[in-house]
């Protein structure tokens, strides 16, 4: 029996919502889904399901992006720039927050799943890890001491340019960057260059040697930032592709040319994995950010003059 208390985990996704009444997974009270429409219409029917939950003591929501995570900031809690019709500039934690009064915790979904990933999946026990989702778009997101890695913005390192395999010169699909590792091994991307969905491309096609080179990149500069014991690796391109996990560890470890000899590392098998959490990570990465806006409320409380 967990005594941890009740929090309303929300996955914003592009697609679709996840809202969650938990306090882990193993004590999940209720879990609703809900189409991503237009944001007035799609919170409206995120907050119809928050108003039939009782007994949460905090919300988590941790949404697509890019977001404004930066407190200071006039746009706090806002979906920015996004691309999907009508959600550049909606106001998520302001509305929620004026309706519950509750804290209310606001991350990336891939901080959130990082989160779920090291509290209760593969990553357990540790603290300082990386989730990476390869899918529809590509993104890292980084967490030390237990806690988002956060600066003057989250992390967008599915967006650094790798070099290339020598010869590859396909121009990518990034509308900003061309070839950048998004424009060359999002989703999207491989069905762009091979005309075959990732899910269906033979485990001998060519162009799986550039992707996992691309992300070989990836994972050399997480190891670098000294950060992640462990990087998680989900996306429905990893997921769905299983020869690909042992082409990233032996591309990572060509890529750091024996420079960092932390046995951690040398281990690429136990270093870079599969998530253990699937589709739950997302809205139990909710829950953990709802429990910690909790644990910041109440700490300001005691320090509070
Ligand atoms: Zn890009």
């Amino acid at each position: 029996m967990s005594e941890a208390p009740l929090v309303a985990g929300i996955e914003l996704g592009g697609t679709k919502i996840n809202c969650i009444l938990a306090s882990g997974p193993d004590t999940i009270e209720d879990e609703v889904r809900i189409p991503t429409t237009r944001p007035e219409e799609t919170l409206a029917a995120v907050e119809a399901v928050l108003d039939r939950w009782s007994g949460f003591v905090a919300i988590g929501i941790a949404s697509f992006g890019p977001i404004s995570i930066d407190r200071h900031a006039s746009d706090y809690g806002h979906i920015t720039s996004t691309p999907k019709p009508g959600w550049a500039g909606t106001d998520i934690v302001g509305r929620i927050r004026s309706r519950y009064n509750v804290p209310v915790g606001f991350h990336t979904d891939v901080v959130g799943a990082a989160l779920a990933e090291a509290r209760w999946g593969a990553a357990k026990g540790l603290a300082d890890i990386a989730y990476v989702t390869i899918g529809t778009g590509v993104g890292a997101g980084m967490i030390a001491g237990g806690r988002p890695v956060d600066g003057l913005t989250h992390s967008e390192l599915g967006h650094i340019r790798p070099v290339r395999v020598p010869g590859d010169d396909w121009l990518g699909v990034c509308p900003f960057h061309g070839a950048c590792l998004e424009g060359l091994v999002s989703g999207p991307a491989i069905a762009a260059r091979t005309g075959i969905a990732a899910e269906d491309l033979p485990a001998a096609h060519p162009a799986w040697e550039t992707v996992a080179q691309a992300i070989g990149q990836l994972l050399h500069t997480l190891v670098l930032t000294g950060i992640p014991r462990r990087v998680v690796m989900g996306g429905g391109v990893m997921v769905g592709t299983s020869h690909l996990f042992p082409s990233v560890r032996a591309a990572m470890t060509r890529s750091l040319g024996g420079y960092i000899t932390l046995p951690e590392v040398a281990l690429a098998d136990s270093y870079v994995v599969p998530p253990a959490l699937g589709g739950r990570a997302g809205p139990l990465g909710a829950i953990v950010l709802g429990a910690q806006a909790l644990g910041e409320q109440l700490q300001s409380s005691f320090t509070a003059p």
